[in-house]
């Protein structure tokens, strides 16, 4: 039996549980209230339980596997002391209000996401040079520069361009080095490009060029939780310990009028005036929903959901990138690419690893995208001469195949998206980042429970 069917048999199996425990699946409201009832222990699922808790709501979270934070996941064994690597939420962004306030109130700093941080390491006419200022670059490196292109360091010359043209429409027939030489890219800016854009812009078109770029533009403002992502899931986790079951994966929601019956996996039957599911869409859809399936649920049915994003990281010496040439910058907007791996104090810009040679070899193996961590570990090693001396580490989730996420992101039709009243149908209400106005962001996890809870106090 996979880990997702579920038979008559657990289901009578179910029942007959209901009935000893005097539990019926219309259910009614007894003179206590019953606690309202979290599926997933993501972060969603979290700050759902978090907030109801505080507004004296009983509620118990039902997380299938053994560990809390779903898409948050931070590795930091067989790492160097003081590293760790982000395999899920990382980044954020200045207008990411909710992850702010909640680290605020959990009392852990966010410090600058350290992407364009610190020295650039650049070896030029065989010497090694370190820049830290535009006004740093030797004459021989600057000769033949614009004067626009003067004003940033080489590596980020592609973006001084991005920030100062009008949005490309997606058709424009152009290749990236086309759209920047009618732009006024000079010669001299053309080398740096080609050696620093994340992509190569012979052979990626404008329109995607300039969308990556704007990424890139825009990370540099970002910020991470200092010690980790996880830091926020295990905070939270630790404040409820007594109201989260773990490797308690839920198979049946048998919905009633006025209640609703979780089905675990041992066939063990939870009854709730209300329910959350804190799910990304694809175990959403895995579900089995008695009698039916909610009408909600059918907005999604064209829905892909896909790892968008795959995340590999290496460990390597510096000194061997160094030695290298390589600058001390991990580009991370193309895909696949490199987990940035985060000292704890990232201010000083001595981010160990550096790959961004590595990355940029990785973002033109397109043959590589979409197919799997494992896929893109096999390709890294026969493909980067770089790296055959190295060690490659291939680790975090393969957030394809893991049946509990299913896909690091949900594409859906236009249109399907956003929070709504419809989502809440009968006793369930739904929650998760793939259903908040912030798909694929930890803002939009949150964003989601503020919904979900607001639903629950309200009615
Ligand atoms: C590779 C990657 C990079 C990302 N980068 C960023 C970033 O830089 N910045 C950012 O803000 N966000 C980022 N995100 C997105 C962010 O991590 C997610 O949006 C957010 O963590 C989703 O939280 P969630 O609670 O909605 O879902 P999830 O974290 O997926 O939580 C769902 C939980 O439900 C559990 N579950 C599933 N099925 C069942 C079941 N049947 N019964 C019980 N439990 C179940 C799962 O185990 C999981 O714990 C990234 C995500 C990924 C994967």
């Amino acid at each position: 039996m996979t880990y997702w069917s579920s038979s008559r048999r657990d289901f009578l199996k179910a029942v007959a549980g209901l009935a000893l425990t005097g539990n019926s699946l219309a259910g009614t409201r007894g003179p206590l209230q019953r606690p309202v009832l979290i599926v997933g222990g993501g972060l969603a699922g979290l700050a759902v339980l978090d907030a109801l808790q505080a507004a004296g709501r009983p509620a118990l979270l039902f997380e299938a596997s053994a560990r809390l934070g779903g898409r948050i996941l931070t590795l930091r064994d067989g790492l160097q002391p003081g590293l760790r690597a982000e395999a899920g939420g990382e980044q954020v962004m200045q207008n990411h209000q909710r992850v702010r306030r909640l680290a605020g109130d959990l009392r852990i700093p966010l410090i600058d996401y350290p992407l364009l941080e610190g020295d650039l390491l650049f070896r030029h006419r065989g010497r090694m040079l370190r820049f830290r200022l535009p006004s740093d670059l030797p004459a021989d490196l600057t000769d033949g520069l614009s004067a626009l292109e003067k004003t940033q360091w080489p590596h980020r010359l592609h973006l001084a361009y991005t920030e100062h043209a009008e949005p490309l429409a997606d058709d424009d027939p152009r290749s990236a080095l086309q759209w920047l030489r009618d732009l006024g890219l000079s010669r001299r800016g053309e080398t740096f490009v080609r050696a620093f854009a994340a992509v190569d812009p012979e052979r990626t078109s404008a329109a995607h060029f300039q969308r990556i770029a704007r990424r890139e533009a825009a990370g540099g403002n970002s910020q991470v939780l200092a010690g980790g992502s996880d830091r926020l899931t295990e905070a939270l986790a630790a404040r409820h310990a007594q109201s989260i079951r773990r490797n308690t994966p839920i198979r049946t929601v048998v919905i009633g009028e006025h209640s609703a019956t979780l089905l675990d996996a041992d066939g063990v039957a939870h009854v709730a005036d209300r329910v959350v599911l804190a799910l990304p869409l694809g175990p959403l859809l895995r579900l089995d929903y008695r009698p039916g399936q909610p009408r909600w649920l059918a907005r999604w049915d064209e829905a892909r959901v896909v790892a968008h994003e795959l995340k590999v990281h290496a460990q390597v010496d510096p000194q061997e990138f160094a030695a290298l040439g390589i600058r001390p910058h991990i580009m991370g907007f193309e895909f696949p690419r490199m987990t940035w791996l985060l000292p704890e104090r990232s201010a000083n810009g001595k981010a160990l690893l550096s790959a961004a040679a590595v990355n940029r070899q990785l973002a033109r193996l397109q043959e590589a995208r979409l197919r799997g961590v494992q896929a893109m570990d096999r390709v890294l090693r026969q493909r980067l001469p770089l790296l055959r001396s190295l060690e490659v580490r291939t680790r975090g989730e393969d957030w394809m195949s893991n049946p509990l996420i299913g896909g690091a992101y949900t594409y859906v039709p236009a249109g399907s998206r956003g929070p709504s009243p419809a989502l809440r149908e009968g006793p369930l209400v739904l929650a998760g980042a793939d259903f908040s106005a912030y798909p694929g962001w930890m803002e939009g996890a949150l964003q989601s429970a503020e919904v979900a809870v607001s639903e629950i106090l309200r009615a």
